[in-house]
């Protein structure tokens, strides 16, 4: 016979009161929370067409983050390359205290609303001690979801901390994949393929560019001597060798560095990228310049600054306004890197190109006076 308690409490209570009911009631709750567990672990799995702001970090690990989710059978969508439309909804999307790149990356996010089901926004923090990254790439998944909060962005993110969260980019990849119903194999098989194919490229950038500094050494070499037919190996003067130092997503990217690089190079300058050397030796060269730099891109850049020194006749520093990392890296670049010219740049969106070009084009004129035996060399 029920008790009134049993009536209050409603017949699963009563049924509890039995063991087989209970152990029933039990495995009814553990099968409850496995699902809850499983559909949590695969929260992804309903995305197929995953978008990607082409801005910051792409320009460093896209080829490892869309052959990632290609792997994964999904479709990629890249946001456009930056124009002036991008940047301004991605100003008035921002407070003012981000830099140019960080609003630039907010109106790429726009750019893509309606053409996928959700944006992979990942957060990386470190890739170990010294090898931090700047705070606005760790920020990003809180920014995008603050700064669009009405607009339903389904945002996809990882963590990458090694320092504090002992979170590898391998391990957060593969978490990534089971996600999205991947099995723990393949998810490790796609973050294979995709991590080998962003070498693949580092490796056939950094070779390309160990080429053409072959060719212009060649080129300084031959500079005014005419070859076996009396022709110039290459014109009177030997080429300007200029390293082009800014983050990737500054330096391949024409609308946020003001088209500097067409500009050098109609100056008759041969530009080089320093995110375009081999980055395992660049970072490794870097804690000889400082043992403390906390910044994993910026170190990539001074040790790449410092590997191809002495092949350069100028350096370019080129910084979007306003970067906290940049800011404290070109200083102590500018007060210990001797012997070569540098030209320090700020861009910002209201800065035009006008002053850009004069700036550049005295730049240039000071090499060419250097080149040819000027007061630089006395
Ligand atoms: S490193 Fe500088 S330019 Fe890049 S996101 Fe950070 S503050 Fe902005």
């Amino acid at each position: 016979m029920m008790t009134k308690r049993d009536r209050q409490a409603g017949p699963e209570s009563a049924e509890a009161q039995t063991p087989l009911a209970a152990s029933l009631d039990a495995a009814r709750k553990a099968a409850a929370s496995t699902a809850a567990v499983l559909r949590s672990r695969t929260d992804c799995a309903d995305i197929r067409r995953i978008g990607i702001p082409r801005a910051l970090l792409y320009y460093r690990y896209g080829i490892l983050w869309k052959t990632f989710f290609e792997q994964l059978g999904r479709e990629v969508v890249i946001s456009d390359v930056s124009d002036k439309d991008v940047f301004d909804a991605g100003e008035r999307a921002s407070v003012d205290e981000c830099c140019l790149a960080s609003k630039l990356y907010l109106g790429h996010v726009q750019s893509l609303e309606g053409s996928c089901d959700a944006l992979f926004v990942p957060s990386l923090v470190n890739k170990g001690h010294r090898k931090g990254y700047c705070t606005k790439y760790q920020a990003l998944p809180d920014l995008v979801a603050n700064t669009f909060p009405d607009a339903g962005v389904r945002i996809v993110s990882l963590l990458v901390n090694e320092t504090e969260e002992k979170l590898d980019e391998k391990s957060a990849f593969i978490a990534l994949g089971q996600r999205f119903g991947a099995s723990a194999a393949d998810a490790k098989k796609a973050y294979r393929a995709a991590h080998a194919a962003q070498q693949r490229a580092d490796r056939v950038a950094a070779r390309a560019q160990e080429r053409r500094i072959a060719e212009i050494e060649q080129s300084r070499k031959h500079a005014g001597e005419r070859d076996a037919d009396g022709v110039p190996y290459s014109g009177e003067a030997a080429p300007l060798a200029i390293l082009l130092v800014a983050h990737p997503y500054v330096a391949h990217d024409s609308f946020v560095n003001g088209g500097i690089v067409d500009l050098l190079e109609s100056m008759g300058a041969a530009v080089l990228y320093a995110d375009e050397a081999d980055h395992a030796k660049a970072l490794h060269e870097s804690f000889e310049f400082s043992e403390t730099l906390p910044w994993l891109v910026n170190r990539e850049l001074v040790g790449s600054m410092t590997l191809l020194h002495e092949h350069v006749d100028g350096i370019v520093l080129v910084s979007a306004f306003p970067c906290g990392p940049d800011s404290m890296t070109n200083d102590a670049v500018a007060r210990c890197i001797q012997g070569k010219p540098i030209l320090s740049l700020t861009v910002d969106a209201q800065s035009g190109t006008a002053g850009l070009e004069t700036r550049v084009e005295s730049f240039i004129d000071i090499l060419r006076y250097q080149q040819r035996g000027g007061y630089l060399n006395g």
